[in-house]
């Protein structure tokens, strides 16, 4: 009878009919059993770590019966924060040592789009001070701007709110009428909406991506004009403009759901489309979309080969244990990954749009039945 340590008093859970089977050795250890977690509402609520979340890893660490490592990525909608940064504070807070192949943020799958962007200039918004620079210039790209830069060019881009203090100390002092911007990524929540939201809709509809300029409209130029009208290298008729983060929602310690990055892009559509009949050209990365699965895969599958075990070619039995109901389970669901949907979150109570898996009051009950349920085979 397989004994854990300390999990032994918890019930198992109803799995209903899409429940798959595990394979496992002879030894009962779910060789292809791996984890994907959230981590605001699953191991976390605002700030603060959940006493069920370092009990769960500790199991996957090795607390089980086979004393041996079950991997498991983090996977977020959330970010800001370099990627280093972010590992090195939740190895602390969670009391487990990450690995750079066991965090997924929401702007990590980034690092394999910047490529043609490196040597040119890309605005860069979100997040708290300069972080989202230092973010994108681990990536790469190496004429990173954020907002405070254009604002402290010239005041009257926004002259709705001051720099701070702290703002200045961060700027980077460059002429922005010489400038070609060649793309947006939007890598955070942003702090000011109104400022990121001028700068977007002016930089889409600028010549060449240069602030203070004005595109011709196509009706209005002739042949040679529309030779010049692409913005960026590509060839796009529009700047690309990326958003890390599709949640209209997130959870905070605040007894209430709090508006997302993808309220923010939905203020974008809203006043683009009001501003010039036309909708807004993006590409959305972020849980549930397919991009992000794939590149949390990828890492589950180096961190394997690091704990000795390649698995390249097989197909793994993931797991994933989340809180959102509206961008976490349409995408498990249609990535072919089990999911565990947990009442620690944004979910309470009632029917999900999106069916899960199961669903559990905790993320250690969610690994404790998964782990059994897989080693029964
Ligand atoms: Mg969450």
């Amino acid at each position: 009878m397989l004994r854990f340590n300390a999990f032994r008093a918890a019930p198992l859970l109803r799995c209903n009919a899409r429940c798959k089977s595990t394979s496992t050795t002879a030894g009962g250890f779910p060789e292809k059993l791996a984890f994907a977690f959230d981590i605001d509402g699953v191991l976390k609520q605002g700030p603060n770590v959940l006493p069920q979340a370092r009990r769960a890893l500790d199991m996957l660490a090795g607390n089980n019966p086979w004393n041996r490592a079950i991997p498991y990525v983090l996977i977020t909608n959330g970010g800001g924060v370099p990627d280093e940064d972010r590992r090195k504070a939740l190895s602390s807070e969670l009391g487990h040592e990450l690995s750079a192949d066991q965090l997924v943020q929401s702007h990590t799958p980034l690092k394999l789009l910047v490529k043609p962007y490196a040597d040119k200039h890309v605005l860069c918004l979100g997040g708290k001070g300069d972080a989202i620079r230092r973010t994108a210039l681990s990536y790469g790209l190496k004429n990173v701007w954020i907002a405070q830069d254009v604002v402290a060019w010239k005041q009257s881009v926004w002259p709705k709110t001051d720099l701070t203090p702290e703002d200045k100390k961060i700027v980077v002092s460059n002429d922005f009428s010489q400038t070609p911007i060649s793309a947006i990524f939007v890598m955070h929540d942003s702090r000011d909406w109104g400022r990121d939201v001028t700068l977007i809709c002016e930089l889409l509809s600028s010549e060449n991506g240069v602030f203070g300029t004005r595109r011709q409209e196509k009706k209005e130029m002739d042949s040679d004009d529309k030779n010049r009208s692409s913005v960026g290298s590509e060839g796009e008729e529009h700047m690309p403009l990326v958003f890390s983060n599709p949640d209209l929602e997130w959870q905070s310690d605040y007894p209430l759901p709090r508006l997302g990055q993808g309220a923010f892009r939905m203020s974008v559509e809203t006043i683009y489309k009001a501003t010039t009949g036309r909708d807004l050209p993006f590409v959305q990365y972020g849980k549930p979309h397919k991009a992000t699965y794939d590149f949390a895969e990828s890492m589950l599958r180096r961190h394997l080969k690091t704990l000795g075990r390649p698995n390249e070619h097989e197909r793994l039995d993931i797991w994933i244990v989340i809180d959102n109901p509206e961008s976490d389970i349409a995408g498990a669901n249609a990535h072919g990954w089990n999911s565990v949907l947990l009442k620690t979150g944004v979910y309470r109570t009632g029917e999900p749009r999106h069916k899960p898996t199961s669903i559990a009051d905790d993320v250690e009950v969610a690994v404790r039945w998964a782990v059994e349920r897989a080693a029964r085979g």
